[in-house]
């Protein structure tokens, strides 16, 4: 059994680690990686580097963290098991793209939310880190410190800080902005957080008459008209006495929900800090400029959806336990198979549907 790790020009995250490669070579597989990978954070994998092309015309499953061009342009062999990330879920992806591919392929970020495939959830490992980072960020940028602060000279108030969106990455970030001191608030259409909002020691902004809908699978779903006008006087209150806005409201496969507006960025004090890590799917916050810092109406915006490229380390030590987790799948008995009863592969394969 023969498993290829390429590179991703536009990513840098490495999808190996050395602890995973002792472990694919436990389960029996003989790994060769694309020559350079791994280089973007400072490691190598000297004795199985070989060239691209190799991987691509003789390894059974590839692994990447991003699409593989040459899949899409029929490069790779009818039985090659191709593992990536494809966000198949976003409004204009394009199937047909692999009409004419024969290999299998399979996306990470298709996997169940379910306590089996925990362990190889790339979109929560990812939203923690970024959830952690976006609060640094908004630290450093700030031009106030987070805590309360007792000097010969004053008092230094703490900072408050309004986290919009109280999944995996708003807890970290609660979670991490009061670890530095800052009073915290949080908002989520989701009750169920409420408590675990109010554990770490935050304020939950309440707002009555939320949808939700069991079988969404643990995502948000769209709110009625009345909630959404509820919602927005809620937060409006909370965004004008905040110093810092962190806003990660997304629903899987649509535009993000607007929840700052400009009148709210024009109500807050100069200097004020807002980092939107919806920004790749249209942004929580008007006036957001994806992948950019820009100041609008005297108030910093930076729009980020990738934070967890700042901890590129930690990012690709998660990632590689998640190949491995999820490639141990496809082993029974030390094969390779496809086991269609396994709801993890299932859910993930995206071509050729069945
Ligand atoms: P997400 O990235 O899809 O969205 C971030 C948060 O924004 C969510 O909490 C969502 O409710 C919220 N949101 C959406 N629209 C909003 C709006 N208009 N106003 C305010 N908030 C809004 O979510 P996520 O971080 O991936 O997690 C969602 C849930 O799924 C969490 O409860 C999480 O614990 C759960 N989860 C479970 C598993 C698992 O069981 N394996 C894995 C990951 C996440």
């Amino acid at each position: 059994m023969k498993i290829g790790f390429l590179r991703s020009p536009d990513d840098s995250r490495c999808p190996l680690s050395t602890m995973a490669l002792t472990k694919f070579e436990k389960l029996g597989f003989e790994v060769h990686v694309e020559r350079g990978l791994g280089t973007s954070i400072g490691i190598s994998f000297p004795s199985i580097e070989v060239d691209r092309e190799l991987i691509l015309s003789t390894a059974d499953i590839i692994c990447s963290v991003s699409p593989i061009p040459e899949v899409i342009q029929g490069k790779a062999r009818s039985n090659m098991i191709v593992v990536s990330f494809y966000q198949p879920y976003v409004p204009n992806f394009d199937s047909d793209q692999f009409s004419h591919v024969q290999a299998k392929i399979f996306s990470l970020d298709m996997i169940p939310r379910s306590t089996l495939a925990q362990s190889m959830d790339a979109l929560s490992a990812m939203a923690s880190l970024a959830g952690y980072k976006a609060v640094l960020l908004a630290a450093e940028k700030l031009p106030r410190l987070f805590p309360m602060m007792m000097t010969a000279s004053g008092a230094i108030r703490p900072a408050n800080v309004l986290i919009l969106g109280a999944g995996v990455a708003g807890l970290q970030a609660i979670a991490t902005a009061r670890r530095l001191g800052a009073r915290v608030e949080a908002f989520d259409v989701r009750s169920a957080v409420r408590e675990e909002v109010k554990s770490l020691g935050a304020k939950f902004v309440e707002v009555e008459g939320a949808t939700e809908d069991k079988a969404a699978g643990g995502y948000a779903v769209e709110q009625t008209e009345e909630y959404k006008r509820k919602q927005k006087e809620a937060i409006a209150a909370s965004v004008k006495k905040a110093d810092v806005v962190i806003t990660t409201a997304q629903i899987r496969g649509r535009t993000a929900p607007i929840l700052v507006t400009e009148d709210m960025i024009k109500a807050m004090s100069p200097g004020s800090v807002i980092i939107d890590m919806a920004s790749s799917t249209g942004g929580n916050v008007e006036l957001i400029e994806d992948k950019a810092e820009v100041i609008k109406h005297g108030v910093m915006l930076i729009g980020d959806s990738h934070l967890y490229l700042y901890a590129k380390r930690d990012a690709s030590d998660l990632l590689a336990n998640i190949f491995y987790n999820y490639v141990s799948q496809f082993i029974r008995e030390g094969q390779i198979k496809i086991d269609e009863e396994n709801p993890i592969l299932t859910s993930s394969l995206i071509h050729p549907k069945a």
